[in-house]
């Protein structure tokens, strides 16, 4: 798959679930209202879905949500995807979550191939990280660190940067995450979905301030890693490890951008900050054979645009993008 702008797309982000088992502040409404079964695809039909990008030449697969781990029997998909981990079709398996099931799922992930996981937790606090999750409990997320780490799976924090909340805390997160071997990225507020209330413009807080602030603390220096993804990398000399900035707001991250997204409803998203979308539950559902969805898919990558174009609306205050990050996936 080659877009116009000749970027090969080989990364695939996969939202499984709307539905989660937190209500982060900056991500939905505390009364979402969640899709209705039947608009959701099976695990059977993710998997269909999946298995026809890797054949199209997607080497790296990020299941997410929403929380993937909450969507039920969910490790039957991991477990059926890693056939193409076997095949050497498919490169890497990986998992973005709110770490609150990883107890339970730790060494079955490592089991199906997953090395890798992505864990979200914006404070080490536990009074504000319920504050911020509204329904989570910071003692199962460490549980959950805890059993991924004596797994082997290796770790990497996602850490959203919020104006007043946790940006005094940032440097002693990135110590206690260099402390245990572990990467993390800072990630900028990003405008999407009706929140109920909370005005985003508050919480806001542009990652270049974050840095400048670490600097005061740690050494970093810039690196060449590149994922194809939003992240800018630096190594903190102190801990040896990479720490990532996700600065979509002020930055053009899109000239290397090597992915697409797929909700769990079927439709895919050829980038993040744009609302053009193609559904392929259609195609998928009409035929037994993948014929179709792969036309669909086709004219989809054909029309990825260049780049996003984010911005956070001071008069209105309104989202600029109208859904929410867990139906697209983080
Ligand atoms: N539930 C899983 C989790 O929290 O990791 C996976 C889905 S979540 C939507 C993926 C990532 O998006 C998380 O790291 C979360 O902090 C981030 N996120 C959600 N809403 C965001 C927003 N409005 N701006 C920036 N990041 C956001
Ligand atoms: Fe759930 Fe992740 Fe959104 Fe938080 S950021 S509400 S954990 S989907």
């Amino acid at each position: 798959m080659i877009d116009p702008f000749g970027r090969h797309i080989t990364y695939l982000r996969v939202s499984v679930t709307d539905r989660c088992d937190f209500r982060c502040v900056y991500c939905m409404s505390e009364d979402m209202t969640f899709l209705p079964k039947r608009d959701v695809l099976s695990l059977e039909e993710l998997d269909r879905l999946c298995s026809v990008f890797i054949r199209l030449g997607v080497k790296k697969l990020r299941l997410t949500g929403g929380e993937p781990l909450v969507r039920k029997n969910v490790m039957s998909l991991f477990r059926g995807l890693s056939r193409h981990l076997d095949s050497g079709q498919l490169e890497e398996l990986t998992v973005t979550t709110n770490g609150s099931q990883l107890h339970r799922f730790a060494d079955e992930l490592r089991d199906c191939g997953v090395r890798r996981v992505n864990v979200s937790i914006d404070t080490l606090d536990a009074e504000k990280f319920h504050r911020i999750t509204r329904w989570g409990r910071l003692e199962q997320v460490m549980r959950g660190l805890d059993a991924a780490a004596a797994a082997g799976l290796e770790i990497k924090l996602n850490v959203v940067a919020l104006r007043g909340v946790n940006d005094h805390e940032l440097g002693d997160m990135l110590q206690w995450a260099g402390d245990r071997s572990w990467d993390m990225t800072i990630i900028e507020v990003m405008p999407m979905g009706d929140i109920g209330g909370e005005m985003r413009i508050d919480q806001y807080l542009p990652v270049s301030m974050v840095r400048a602030e670490l600097e005061k603390r740690f050494t970093l220096t810039d690196i060449d890693y590149k994922t194809g993804g939003p992240a800018r990398y630096v190594r903190v000399e102190e801990t040896g490890r990479r720490l990532g900035f996700i600065t979509p707001l002020t930055h053009n991250f899109c000239e290397s951008c090597n992915r697409v997204r797929l909700t769990c409803t079927g439709t895919l998203y050829m980038c993040l900050g744009q609302e053009d979308a193609a559904d392929l539950r259609t195609p998928l559902r009409r035929s037994e054979s993948d014929e179709a969805v792969m036309e669909a898919i086709d004219e989809a990558i054909a029309r990825k645009p260049k780049g996003h174009d984010f911005v956070i609306d001071r008069r209105r205050r309104g989202p600029s993008v109208s859904r929410h990050m867990s139906h697209t996936g983080g």
